[in-house]
C-alpha cells in the first residue's frame, strides 16, 4: 500500500466520513429525462397513458454515444414533456405517476440470465459482459459521464493529438483504477459506500477488469477514513490499495489519479485515460455493474447526497428521477436564508434554480449553501499575486488566461492552452480579488468550440 500526495490544488477542510447510504422512499411522480449523460438524447419508447413496470425500457436509441433509460416506480405514464437536467438545460422526460406497488417488469423471453460468480464471468466473452450493461444503460457516475458502454471501449478511430506526442495511437488497457474517493467534498456518495465489500461489488470490479482487459486493479481509498471491508477484499483478491488525501484538492481528479498511481500522463485537453491504458471507474459504477449482471435488471436508483447547510446531511439511495428537492427535504429542508443549491460539489458543481430537476445517473448529490456561505464574485482587476498560479493542478497561469477570455481574445487564450484546463476551480478558490475565474475560463473555452466547430 502506497500513500499518495500531490503538491499543487487546495488544501480543503477534511468532510467528516459520512455514513452509508439509507433508502429514500420513492416520490409520488417521477421524471426520466431521456438524456442522463454526455451524448445523444434516448426516442421515447411509451406514450402517455401507458402501464409501465418497474425497470421497464421508457427511452432507447441506435446511436452509439446514447444510454438507454427505464422506469424507475411501477404506475403511468403521465406526460413526456421537458425538464431541466441538472446542469440546466432542457431535455424532454417521462413524467410516471407512481402507483406505489413496484411492479417488476420482466420482458418478453425473460430476464438476462443473472450472472453466478466470478467463473461465469470468467466464462463469458467482454463483448456480450458489455453488451448486457450497455442493454442496462449504465453510465459512469459524474457529473457530465459517458455512456459506460463508450467509456469502456477502446478508441475507435486514431486521435490526431496522439501523433504529436508520440502515445500509442490504441494502447490496450492495462490498469482499471476504482475509485473510491470523491473529487468534490463534502459531496460524497463514493465514501459513503467505503464499508461495502458485497459479492456485487466484487462480481462489478471483475467485470470491469475483464472488459477492459486489465490485469491490474487498484482500489483509490480516502486517507483518513476507515475503510478494513475494502482492504480486505482488495487483499483477498489481490489487488492494490492506493491511499488519496482527499483534503489535497482535486487529488482524485481521473487524471491526477492516473497519474499519481501509475506515472502515466493524460494528453489534454482531448485526451482520456483509456489513451494510456487506464480505465478509471467510480466504485459506485463498479456496484451498479455487479447489481446489473447478478439480477439482470437495470438501475432504478443512485448513491446521492445533499450536503452543506441543511439539518441533516445524509446520503441517500434514490430512485432515479425523484425531484432533488424531495432529498433536500428528506434531510431536514432548505435554511430560512438560503443562498444556493449547488449540483454536484462546491468546486465544480453547477448552481441550480429549480428543485423539481429529477436525480440522474450522472447526479452525485447536492451542496445547499446558507446567504453567508455563498462565495460572492467580483468583477475587480487582477492584482498579480500569482496565488492562481501556484495552485493550478496543470500548470497553467489562470491570471493571464481569465483577462484573455474577459477581453475576448479567445484564441490568445487558446494558444496559451485554455482548453487544458480542466475546470477545478483552484484559481478562484484561491483569489484574494474574488475574480469570477472559472466562469470566465468557461465562457472561453466555450468560445473557442464553437469557433473550431464552425470551420
Ligand atoms: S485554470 Fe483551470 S485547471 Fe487551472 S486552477 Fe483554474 S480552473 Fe483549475
Ligand atoms: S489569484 Fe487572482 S489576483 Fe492573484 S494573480 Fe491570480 S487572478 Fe490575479
Amino acid at each position: 500500500m502506497s500513500i499518495l500526495t500531490m503538491f499543487k490544488g487546495v488544501r480543503l477542510p477534511r468532510a467528516a466520513a459520512p455514513s452509508p447510504p439509507v433508502d429514500l422512499a420513492p416520490p409520488e411522480k417521477v421524471w426520466i429525462p431521456l438524456r442522463q449523460h454526455q451524448g445523444r438524447v434516448c426516442d421515447p419508447v411509451v406514450n402517455p397513458g401507458d402501464q409501465v413496470g418497474l425497470g421497464q425500457l421508457v427511452g432507447t436509441s441506435e446511436e452509439f454515444e446514447a444510454a438507454n433509460v427505464h422506469a424507475s416506480v411501477s404506475g403511468t405514464v403521465e406526460a413526456i414533456a421537458e425538464v431541466y437536467d441538472p446542469a440546466g438545460q432542457k431535455v424532454a422526460a417521462v413524467a410516471i405517476k407512481n402507483d406505489g406497488k413496484d411492479s417488476a417488469y420482466v420482458p418478453e423471453g425473460g430476464l438476462p440470465a443473472p450472472v453466478g460468480g466470478v467463473d461465469d464471468i470468467m466464462k463469458t466473452r467482454p463483448t456480450r459482459l458489455l453488451r448486457r450493461l450497455r442493454d442496462a444503460g449504465l453510465v459512469r457516475s459524474a457529473t457530465l459521464g459517458l455512456p459506460l458502454h463508450v467509456d469502456l471501449s477502446p478508441p475507435m478511430a486514431p486521435r490526431s493529438y496522439m501523433f504529436m506526442t508520440g502515445i500509442p495511437v490504441v494502447r490496450p488497457i492495462d490498469t482499471l483504477i476504482i475509485r473510491a474517493v470523491d473529487v468534490d467534498p463534502p459531496v460524497t456518495p463514493n465514501q459513503a459506500c467505503l464499508s461495502e465489500a458485497s459479492a456485487e461489488l466484487e462480481i462489478g470490479i471483475i467485470a470491469l477488469a475483464r472488459i477492459a482487459g486489465a490485469q491490474r486493479v487498484v482500489i483509490a481509498v480516502p486517507s483518513g477514513q476507515p475503510h478494513e471491508a475494502l482492504a480486505g477484499l482488495a487483499a483477498a483478491k489481490q489487488w492494490e490499495l492506493a491511499k488519496i488525501n482527499s483534503a489535497n484538492y482535486p487529488a482524485a481528479h481521473r487524471n491526477l489519479l492516473v497519474h499519481s498511481i501509475t506515472g502515466r500522463v493524460v494528453p489534454t485537453p482531448y485526451g482520456e485515460p483509456r489513451d494510456v491504458g487506464v480505465a478509471v471507474q467510480p466504485l459506485v459504477t463498479a456496484l451498479d455493474v455487479g447489481k446489473v449482471l447478478t439480477t439482470g435488471r437495470p438501475p432504478v436508483d443512485r448513491v446521492f447526497s445533499v450536503a452543506g447547510d441543511v439539518p441533516n446531511p445524509q446520503t441517500f439511495r434514490v430512485r432515479l428521477g425523484t425531484p432533488i428537492g424531495e432529498a433536500i427535504k428528506a434531510a431536514g429542508g432548505l435554511p430560512a436564508n438560503s443562498g444556493k443549491v449547488i449540483v454536484g460539489g462546491p468546486m465544480q458543481g453547477y448552481a441550480h434554480f429549480d428543485l423539481n430537476t429529477p436525480v440522474t445517473k450522472e447526479t452525485c448529490g447536492v451542496l445547499v449553501q446558507s446567504a453567508e456561505h455563498v462565495r460572492s464574485f467580483r468583477n475587480e482587476p487582477c492584482i498579480h499575486c500569482g496565488r492562481c498560479v501556484q495552485a493550478c493542478p496543470v500548470n497553467l497561469v489562470p491570471a493571464e488566461l481569465s483577462k484573455l477570455c474577459e477581453f475576448q481574445q479567445f484564441e490568445d487564450a487558446a494558444d496559451r492552452d485554455l482548453l487544458h484546463c480542466i475546470e477545478c476551480g483552484c484559481c478562484a478558490y484561491v483569489c484574494p480579488a474574488r475574480r469570477p475565474m472559472v466562469h470566465l475560463l468557461r465562457y472561453g473555452k466555450s468560445e473557442v468550440l464553437a469557433e473550431r466547430m464552425e470551420q
